[in-house]
């Protein structure tokens, strides 16, 4: 157990380590515009759910904040235009993602005058229903921002129903490199606050946190200066891996515990990231709906690292570019942190609204000695936040016992790497886990796909069945019309023969 999880709030935080931070590569530089480049690239798929229905045909020209796509469904989220422009093309492009796969994206040519759309902007924000702020942040494409991208209206909208009590905004940012929340803090520290309250509002929440990691000082200090006079209560917990993940930070904060694959709102809790209150602030005070977000843009292969506001839809390629470029050619290169951060194949992919840094990492910074045999040490299982046990997982795993490996609580494994990160042997723990998640959803993939095809083919037998007993039945009612027609002319001929006689 980390003794410093105990030293801030009083209650203990689970497992966890402290890899190195290097935040100070990106921490001090205030934030900086991006400058628009010549072409943004804005898929129609950036969130959890449906993708978004278009709304453009290429020609169009649009404002800054007008629909490039609509919500595609409950769970879903629109896009719009980062900037005023024209739209040059509509088709796949490469996604920021380890695969590069194309996805649906909308090309726009910037016309350099950024000019936004007429916005609708209430006298007063807290006049407005919580539904109607919901709607609003609805309509603004607003998702999560920390990462998980799950519409937040959405989410609001459950929390009221489920009679939430506590917001708690995750100013954790627990990921090495990262500073994108740090600085948003440290800079617009005001706005963020106007969006906690507002967020607390639309989801019903009497009481506001705000959980920041001690290694962030100078935003601790920025958000209880903003915070005086309000309801919301700013908290120092621990710096350490990975306290930004929601379940962790609740427990620091309030001591509840979220029960294994359960969700917050089930003991009254709501999590939204710090970026995400300030879009809410934007969203509900200016109209304006999320086309832009900070990014650090990090790594000992970049040559001015720091912290750029970018519009949705710049290329990776156009962020390091403003960062000075790279030294040299960089060994791996990251969306998000490099913990939980995803590959990228190449630097042509955009910005989308989940992307909260950009990362080229140099073979030093990323080099591991080559993995030992366990040594049953158990200092994975000490540095795991979920108290699973990844060596005994591991082995089942090695064994192809992936249901074993499920009933030692796979399926509740975040893939945070901590396990990964402490093990002496430098086995690559958390690659098994995720290995062994693919194969786990392939698998119940295949078993669907099976029993769909088993119900195809028992209703394709029905249908058979059916048109055979209905020939059947038709070509019994056939010779029985056949008889009656028959017994008919019989009839008439035997009466016809008896009136001959009469
Ligand atoms: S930390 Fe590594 S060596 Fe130690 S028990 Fe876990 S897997 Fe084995
Ligand atoms: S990757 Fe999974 S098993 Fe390893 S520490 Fe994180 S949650 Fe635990």
């Amino acid at each position: 157990m980390n003794p410093l999880a105990r030293l801030f709030t009083g209650f203990r935080a689970r497992g966890g380590v402290h890899p190195e931070g290097r935040k100070e590569l990106s921490a001090e530089p205030p934030i900086r515009i991006l400058p628009l480049p010549e072409r943004l690239y804005v898929p129609l798929h950036q969130h959890v759910g449906a993708p978004a229905r278009l709304a453009v045909v290429v020609g169009d020209t649009v404002l800054k904040g007008q629909l490039l796509g609509a919500s595609g469904g409950n769970i879903s989220a629109p896009v719009h235009a980062p900037t005023s422009g024209r739209v040059v093309a509509i088709g796949d492009f490469p996604s920021p993602h380890p695969s590069g796969l194309p996805t649906a994206t909308v090309t726009l040519s910037p016309d350099g005058r950024d000019q936004w759309i007429a916005a609708d902007v209430p006298e007063d924000p807290f006049r407005l229903t919580p539904e109607e702020i919901a709607n609003r942040v609805g309509a603004a494409g607003i998702v999560g921002l920390g990462g998980a991208t799950f519409p937040s209206a959405v989410k609001l909208n459950l929390s009221r129903r489920s009679g939430i009590t506590t917001l708690i905004i995750n100013g954790g940012e627990c990921e090495p490199y990262l500073t994108c929340d740090d600085r948003l803090m440290r800079e617009r520290a005001e706005g963020i606050v106007e969006g906690i309250r507002l967020i607390a509002y639309a989801a019903g929440a009497k009481e506001m946190l705000v959980g920041i990691e001690d290694n962030k000082p100078e935003a601790i200090a920025a958000m209880r200066r903003a915070a005086q006079g309000t309801e919301v209560q700013v908290k120092v917990v621990p710096a350490m891996y990975p306290m930004g993940w929601d379940k962790q930070m609740i427990q620091v904060l309030t001591g509840r515990e979220v029960p294994a694959e359960g969700r917050s709102a089930e003991i009254g809790v709501l999590v939204h990231n710090v970026a995400t209150a300030w879009a809410v602030y934007q969203a509900i005070c200016y109209g304006r709906p999320l086309v832009s977000r900070v990014v650090t843009v990090s790594g000992a292969a970049v040559v001015a690292p720091g912290n750029l506001e970018v519009p949705i839809g710049a290329l990776a390629a156009d962020l390091v570019k403003a960062c000075g470029g790279l030294i040299g050619e960089p060994q791996r290169l990251v969306l998000g942190g490099p913990m939980m951060g995803t590959q990228l194949p190449h630097l042509n992919v955009p910005m989308v609204k989940g992307s909260s840094g950009l990362l080229a990492l140099t073979g030093k910074e990323i080099g591991l000695p080559k993995p030992a045999p366990c040594i049953r040490c158990s200092t994975c299982v000490r540095a795991c936040p979920v108290g699973l046990l990844p060596l005994e997982m591991v082995a089942r795993i090695r064994a192809s016992d992936l249901a074993a490996a499920v009933g030692l609580g796979l399926k509740d494994c975040i893939g945070c790497g901590s396990c990964s990160y402490v093990c002496p042997a430098h086995i690559p723990l958390v690659h098994f886990f995720n290995y062994a998640k693919g194969e786990l959803t392939a698998q119940e993939k295949g078993k669907l796909r099976s029993e769909a095809t088993k119900k195809l083919a028992e209703a394709r037998q029905e249908r058979m069945d059916r048109i055979v007993r209905e020939r059947e039945e038709a070509a019994r009612q056939r010779a029985a019309r056949k008889a009656a027609q028959e017994a008919a002319k019989k009839a008439a001929v035997e009466a016809a023969k008896t009136a001959e006689v009469a």
